[in-house]
């Protein structure tokens, strides 16, 4: 896999939480569009989606991370990742280098928040390895495979995204589903009550909207159908006592 280098690895970010992006580019290609993807356009980083899905390692990230945790203080938890997927499909270079990442920032005794369209690898588990304040969390907004054909193309089937989640639920990790862009009707039709139902095991449930996308406008009544949901995924949480943001 080819590499950059980069200037600083361990960043705040404008949302107000540290954050490391250890790769350039990701796999997944999603088309919601990807901010990430179009942020990283707009700054010639990348020519178009065909070199974004072809990531590229950080090949400083290791030495610069040991670098500033020294440094920096007042990291009290890291976000992995804004702009990749830490645990991207098909991408063994990406998912060992999150690892490492992942057990060094722990060492320094603070905890992670991953998020991913991929599949989380079980030795996350291994609690002499990594912190049990850690939180997994899978992004997930349907259970039709068709839907992640076309959005998320690149990204782990929505089956084996959830088993992988539950497996390091199951071994005593804290896990959160990231219900978030949540399509409107005239995407797709379904009942998010079956897809909270798949992930009533985790500790956290987010639920946000479609809100970069031309076509989620165009649903005539998308401030109520939006506000209807979140009031739907807030009732199941309360009903079973899992952690919920639902922005409707
Ligand atoms: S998984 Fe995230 S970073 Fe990767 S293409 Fe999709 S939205 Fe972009």
């Amino acid at each position: 896999m080819d590499t950059i280098d980069r200037k600083t690895l361990l960043n705040k970010s404008g949302l107000g939480f540290w954050c490391i992006n250890h790769v350039q580019g990701c796999s997944h290609a999603c088309r919601y569009p990807c901010h990430a993807f179009m942020l990283a356009r707009r700054h010639g980083r990348v020519a178009d989606l065909a070199e974004w899905r072809h990531p590229k390692l950080v090949g400083n990230a290791l030495a610069l991370l040991d670098k500033e945790l020294r440094r920096k203080r007042a990291v009290d938890c890291v976000h992995m990742s804004l702009t990749t997927d830490p645990f991207m499909v098909g991408q063994p270079e990406v998912q060992a280098l999150s690892l490492r990442i992942i057990e060094r920032v722990n060492q320094s005794q603070i905890p992670c928040s991953i998020l991913t369209k991929g599949l989380y690898p079980p030795e996350l588990a291994d609690e002499g390895r990594f912190s049990r304040h850690n939180t997994y969390g899978i992004s997930l907004v349907s259970l039709d495979e068709r839907f992640r054909v076309r959005w998320e193309p690149g990204a782990a089937p929505y089956a084996q995204r959830i088993a992988a989640l539950q497996t390091l639920h199951d071994n005593g990790c804290r896990t959160l589903v990231h219900i978030e862009p949540y399509p409107t009707p005239n995407l797709i039709e379904q009942d998010i009550r079956a897809l909270l139902e798949r992930v009533a095991f985790v500790d956290h449930v987010f639920f946000g909207g479609w809100n970069y996308n031309a076509i989620a406008y165009e649903y005539p009544d998308r401030d109520a159908f939006y506000r209807k949901q979140a009031r739907i995924v807030t009732a199941f949480c309360e009903d079973r006592g899992i952690e919920c943001e639902a922005i409707g």
